[in-house]
């Protein structure tokens, strides 16, 4: 398995089709912030990454918030006077209010309406609600099919449980040279929609695939595979020792669509994770744009919040808010691609590779410039010349390689590459760790 990855991740289109491969097989499943889905999802992961899996009881106080009763349902549907299922939750998860209660009733269609849901501007979609914190049901459907609705009474069936449980999450930790860890996190809360969810679980999917798969890592890695909000507030809340070693971290969520890429700052807004992103993304050739902080979004608003105020920022393509398709049937299978997917781990993959080499480096012969010449160095650097000249000058054991890279304007990848070549040459040296 582990042999294979590599071969498998060196492509953008294996890699791509190998992260759509797990969407697919994740897509039917309906999943909450806790339940069986929850499970079902981590037990597949599984057969990818050794997950641990955590299991935290119905009633657990996190900070603020208390981990809320387990929901599971088997069925819903809102039958006709014919009998006819004219809303079936068979045919689209999304068809249920997430989180419904359990209901058995005869109403009138004026009474069923009160809770129907839909996107009227998107008349084939079904919209994806949920009702988490407050006691309620409902349905959602097409405005299609609400047109089709006729006077009469309705038999209306929820088939879900509400009650004591647990709140389930995935964790992988894959150990590193250094006690400080790198923290990707993303959601596993979502139903059957692919962008928003199931494209982040995915690709952080294949990036873990990738971390177990190098021999030695600089750092230690964290995944964290949660339900949206409460399930950061969660961990955060259980787990204060690994939180105060996060030294760079990434919430990664919305990478499968086709747009360009949206990195959302750390709340601090200047860390060594936000430059590392903006650099990759800068040498790209990708489109990309690069935002503030702000406190809403997906679960940077807890790593961030004031009391922890971690280095973790946010990688997306196009941001939740400008895609219609968001939190609605229309993010499907159709909608996320796998060449889009296999690029965003490609960038993942850069980001964490500028993280694992960057280092601080000191110029042995700091007294002029050493005669690259007499050592074979002008004929082997071609084009790199310029950042063999950067990478003397500045190397006086306080500069970073990601430092020399923004004040030179060139990629990581050229700076890195000639620091290496200097040290075979002993003109250069790593300081520090
Ligand atoms: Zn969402």
């Amino acid at each position: 398995m582990i042999e294979s990855v590599q071969g498998i991740q060196s492509h953008p289109e294996t890699a791509g089709a190998r992260a759509y491969q797990l969407i697919e097989e994740l897509y039917p499943i309906c999943r909450s912030i806790t339940g069986n889905g929850v499970r079902q999802t981590l037990s597949i992961l599984s057969k990818r990454i050794p997950l641990q899996t955590h299991e935290v009881p119905t009633g657990t106080k996190v900070f603020d918030w208390t981990v809320p009763k387990e929901w599971n349902i088997q069925d819903a549907y809102v039958k006709n006077s014919r009998g006819d299922r004219v809303i079936d939750f068979r045919n689209n998860n999304l068809h249920i209010v997430n989180y419904s209660i359990p209901v058995r009733k005869k109403i009138s269609l004026y009474e069923l309406k009160k809770h129907l849901f839909t996107l009227p501007d998107h008349p084939d979609w079904i919209p994806y609600k949920t009702t988490y914190y407050k006691e309620n049901w409902g349905f959602c459907l097409t405005h299609n099919q609400l047109s089709t609705l006729n006077e009469g009474e309705y038999e209306v069936v929820v088939d879900s449980t509400l009650e004591e449980g647990h709140l389930t999450y995935g964790e992988l930790y894959v150990p590193g040279q250094l006690e400080e860890e790198i923290l990707v996190s993303c959601h596993i809360c979502h139903p059957s929609l692919c962008n928003d969810n199931l494209s982040g679980v995915s690709v952080a999917t294949l990036l873990a695939e990738y971390l177990l798969s190098v021999d030695s890592n600089r750092y230690s890695y964290r995944f964290l595979f949660i339900p949206g909000t409460i399930g950061a507030i969660t961990w955060l809340s259980l787990n204060l020792e690994a939180v105060a070693r996060v030294c760079h971290g990434l919430v990664i969520s919305g990478v499968g669509d086709s747009g360009g890429f949206t990195y959302k700052k750390s709340r601090r807004g200047e860390t060594t994770i936000d430059r590392a992103v903006v650099q990759i993304l800068q040498h790209s050739g990708r489109d990309y744009a690069c935002v503030d902080f702000s406190p809403y979004g997906y679960d940077e608003r807890q790593y961030c919040s004031p009391g922890f105020n971690l280095p973790v920022g946010r990688f997306s393509r196009t941001p939740f808010s400008e895609y219609p398709q968001y939190h609605s049937s229309a993010d499907n299978l159709s909608f996320v691609k796998p060449g889009a997917l296999g690029e965003s781990f490609f960038l993942l993959r850069e980001i964490m590779h500028l993280l694992e080499n960057d280092g601080t480096f000191l110029n042995l012969n700091p007294h002029c410039e050493p005669q690259l010449g007499k050592r074979g160095l002008y004929n082997s650097i071609g084009d790199n010349e310029l950042a063999m000249l950067w990478v003397l000058n500045l190397s006086d054991g306080s500069q970073s390689l990601l430092d020399i890279a923004e004040r030179s304007g060139l990629s990581f990848a050229a700076i890195q590459s000639v620091a290496e070549l200097l040290c075979k040459h002993s003109l250069l040296e790593r300081v520090g760790d």
